[in-house]
């Protein structure tokens, strides 16, 4: 069957299911007033082939997928220094989390929970501009000039004591660098970027093709590189629930609280999933059905 007959089928399905389970995030408060019910999906192949289906050009915020985007800037920029202050096991814990952090005397589990990202932007501040340049690289890598969502992340900097917390924690330990305030602002827009599903689908295209940006062919990241980020992506990606997305779907997959998914199949196609009501670990309920029943239906899996 044809990836959209796939795609329309399953938005179809799943479709009856949408406002039923789950609660879109609201300790956002911007995040609160998204409407529930909306749900879209969007592929792209390594050929570049595209398909869509459901609210897959409705831009949305896609919170903690931009860690993906601000660890392949790292990666880029730093090598194997990036490194130095951010591990690489999964945590086990929710992506906010501040207990482990004590214990390992400042250094985030990895760097897609909120204190391994924030210690990744300290080092992109460092470097330069690190809001311009998320804005650049993911305007670059879909092709279309992508925007902050200014509200948002205003609303995140009103409200993310736990953020700010986790960044001073860090700082105490002489983990980061740069002030405080500039980094989390930093963090905080990098999350308030607004993207759609498809959009997503072409800026995630380079983890499928080993680092290759399909749109001006520049050689994003090494292979190695890019099969590293998919690795944590598997590992770490969906926070405590890294172990159930391996198991249901067994794909890397990258989630935010803004209700986006963006799972690879190396070597074939990056998907993206939006629907904005969560499950308690804070991954997309409808996005996770959604990719199980891609797999279940295409066979695709990196297992
Ligand atoms: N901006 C959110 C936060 O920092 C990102 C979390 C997420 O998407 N899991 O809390």
């Amino acid at each position: 069957m044809p990836f959209q007959s796939i795609l329309e089928d399953i938005v179809q399905t799943l479709r009856p299911e949408l406002g039923q389970e789950g609660r879109v995030a609201d300790y956002i408060p911007a995040l609160a007033r998204v409407p529930a019910e909306q749900f879209g999906m969007a592929l792209r192949t390594c050929d570049g082939q595209e398909a869509q289906a459901g609210d897959s050009a409705t831009p949305f915020s896609i919170q903690s997928i931009s860690k993906v985007f601000a660890l392949a800037m790292g990666m880029r920029a730093m090598g194997e220094d990036l490194w130095q202050r951010i591990g690489r096991e999964p945590s086990g814990n929710p992506f906010n989390s501040l207990v482990q952090l004590e214990a390992e005397q400042g250094t985030p589990r990895n760097p897609f929970i909120n204190a391994g990202a924030i210690a990744v932007t300290d080092r992109l501040v460092s470097r330069g501009d690190a809001k311009a340049g998320m804005l650049e690289l993911v305007s670059g890598l879909c092709g279309e000039t992508v925007y902050f969502d200014e509200e948002v992340a205003a609303s995140e900097a009103a409200t993310g004591f736990r953020n700010i917390a986790l960044g001073n924690f860090m700082k105490s330990f002489g983990k980061i660098d740069n002030g405080v305030a500039t980094v989390l602002d930093a963090y905080f827009h990098h999350c308030a970027v607004r993207m759609s599903c498809l959009q997503l689908a072409r800026a995630t295209s380079f983890l499928s093709r080993d680092g290759l940006n399909p749109f001006n062919g520049e050689q994003m990241l090494t292979e190695r590189q890019t099969r590293r980020i998919n690795a944590l992506m598997l590992t770490c990606g969906t926070y405590d629930a890294a172990g159930e997305f391996a198991f249901r779907i067994g794909l890397p997959c990258k989630s935010g609280v803004g209700g986006g998914i963006v799972a690879v199949v190396p070597d074939q196609l990056s998907l993206c999933v939006w629907s904005p009501a969560l499950d308690a670990t804070g991954n997309s309920l409808l996005g996770m059905k959604a990719l199980e029943l891609f797999t279940a239906r295409t066979g695709l899996s990196v297992f």
